[in-house]
């Protein structure tokens, strides 16, 4: 039975672990508050009433105006390491863990508040969370998920007219988060640094135990080596996942790497328009530490320090090991999905080349690139117009398509069953930074239509929605100035 947030099955597992692992603190409450978004698709995983979030006890309760019994929220320690540079102590500054809500399926899910105020963490922040980077993880977090790539997701926003100071003033808002864990490599990372194996041991423990008890069979150490292989593997494959889709995280610092290999902490973030290999989504990135191409070898690179960390659990030789197959699992995941953007149903050695050839193409000519593989997915050999009307350059174009022709032909593919199988591989709809722009606009003057409408559109990113073209239009002029960047 769907019942208010604060008679939910609440219980905190994390909060059973020593006070090392963080600091027990509530929510400083904001004043004048009222609800921006709600998804009722988050809530349902909650077994939260929907009609829940229109009541005032629900921002009461996540105000921290109203107590929940079994709730303990508390403030996680993690380090990690930021733009290369290691950074000793970070913790969650402006994030509060309110508890874990037991859901419909006995799955347990993180309930976090982002914004909700200072913690011992907080450095110099003031805790808070302005609403337009609220509003683009709310719906970064769904879009992804409508992608079928694991992430954290978003159950509501909550404003407050609250003045905040980043470049300019604006105003705070909290984004009410979910994931079965929050736990990061940094959060092994701050043990390790410090010399506490218990800690890391005990950290370790409770995340296999709660998350991968699949693993509680084998025995110790082989229990850690199987499990720190599961998480690089899991993140190789999210990290071609990313990339298949187009997306570039931005911010893949360590304490932004799940342990759980979900997209997490979405900030300066973007869904590319034209496709450029060496897009940088983070105004803030002037070196392009955190540009598309270089994710997949920044994931490697971050499974490594988790690897240092996890030293007195994962022997060297382990290790390494496990660090040898993350190019293969990228590089074999990479293969399936571009495979299936490019509609084959076999695979053949050459495929590679054949992928590589036409990102080359989409790249010099910097074609848009979810629109030109929704296109792509309804070509026919008597039929190019539609990618002919997006690529320039017609005579490479022509040069591919006859390859490809010719390797659709080999496996005797079938245009209709393949258009099919295609248009469930080539999304019409990415949370495209010029979408997420027009729903803050709107929501600035107090306007949060425009949330919910992308939040529904992009929950089926695979589906024609035939009103609704222009959400599927490249960037307009306006959409140039556009920079995100780390402020948030
Ligand atoms: P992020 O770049 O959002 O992943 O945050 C990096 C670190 O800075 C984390 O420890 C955050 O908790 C902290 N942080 C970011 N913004 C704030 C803020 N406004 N107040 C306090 N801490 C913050
Ligand atoms: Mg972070």
């Amino acid at each position: 039975m769907p019942r208010p947030l604060k008679d939910l099955r609440w219980d905190n597992s994390f909060a059973r672990l020593p006070e090392t692992f963080y600091q027990r603190v509530g929510p400083t409450p904001l004043p004048n508050l009222s609800l921006v978004a709600f998804n009722p698709d988050a809530a349902a995983l909650l077994d939260l009433d929907p009609a829940d979030g229109a009541r005032p006890d629900f921002l009461a309760a996540l105000n921290g105006d109203l107590v929940i019994p079994g709730s303990q929220p508390l403030a996680t320690i993690y380090a990690g390491h930021q733009f290369g540079v290691w950074v000793p102590e970070l913790g969650d500054g402006r994030a509060i863990l309110l508890g874990e809500v037991i859901g419909r399926q006995h799955q347990r899910w993180d309930v976090q508040l982002k914004g909700g105020g200072p913690t011992r963490f907080s450095r110099m922040g003031d805790g808070r969370a302005v609403l337009r980077s609220t509003i683009r993880e709310y719906l970064a977090g769904e879009a992804m998920h409508g992608l079928g790539i694991p992430t954290t997701r978003a159950l509501a926003i909550v404003g407050s007219d609250a003045p905040v100071y980043r470049e300019q003033a604006e105003t705070a808002a909290l984004l009410v988060r979910l994931a079965p864990t929050h736990v990061r490599f940094g959060s092994f990372e701050l043990f390790a640094s410090r010399g506490m194996t218990d800690a890391v041991t005990q950290l370790a423990d409770y995340v296999i135990d709660m998350h991968f008890a699949h693993l509680l069979t084998l025995a110790a150490p082989a229990r850690y080596a199987a499990w720190y292989r599961e998480v690089i593997d899991r993140t190789a494959r999210l990290m071609a996942a990313w990339t298949a889709t187009g997306f570039a995280h931005g911010v893949m610092n360590t304490d932004n790497m799940s342990i759980l290999g979900l997209t997490l902490d979405y900030g300066p973030y973007g869904w590319m328009d034209a496709y450029d290999r060496g897009f940088i989504p983070n105004h803030s990135d002037a070196s392009g530490r955190y540009a598309f191409d270089q994710q997949p070898q920044v994931g490697l690179w971050n499974c490594a320090r988790l690897g240092e960390a996890l030293h007195s659990l994962v022997s060297e030789d382990d290790a390494v090991a496990a660090l040898a197959s993350y190019r293969a699992t990228f590089e074999l995941e990479m293969d399936r999905l571009m495979r299936a953007k490019l509609g084959l149903a076999t695979a053949e050695p050459t495929d590679g080349a054949l992928v590589a050839e036409l990102l080359g193409v989409l790249h010099d000519g910097r074609v848009d690139y979810t629109r030109f593989f929704r296109s792509l997915s309804r070509y026919a050999t008597n039929n190019a117009i539609a990618l002919h009307a997006q690529v320039a350059d017609a005579d490479r174009l022509n040069g591919w398509l006859a390859r490809y022709d010719q390797r659709l032909l080999r496996e005797g593919s079938i245009d209709a069953s393949r258009h099919e199988r295609m248009l469930r591989a080539n999304p019409k709809f990415v949370l495209r930074n010029w979408l997420a722009q027009e729903a803050i606009a709107d929501a600035e003057t107090g306007n949060y239509e425009r949330i919910e409408k992308l939040r529904v559109l992009l929950k089926t990113p695979f589906d024609e929605h035939p009103d609704d073209d222009r959400y599927a239009a490249k960037p307009p002029e306006w959409a140039q100035e556009i920079a995100v960047s780390c402020s948030s």
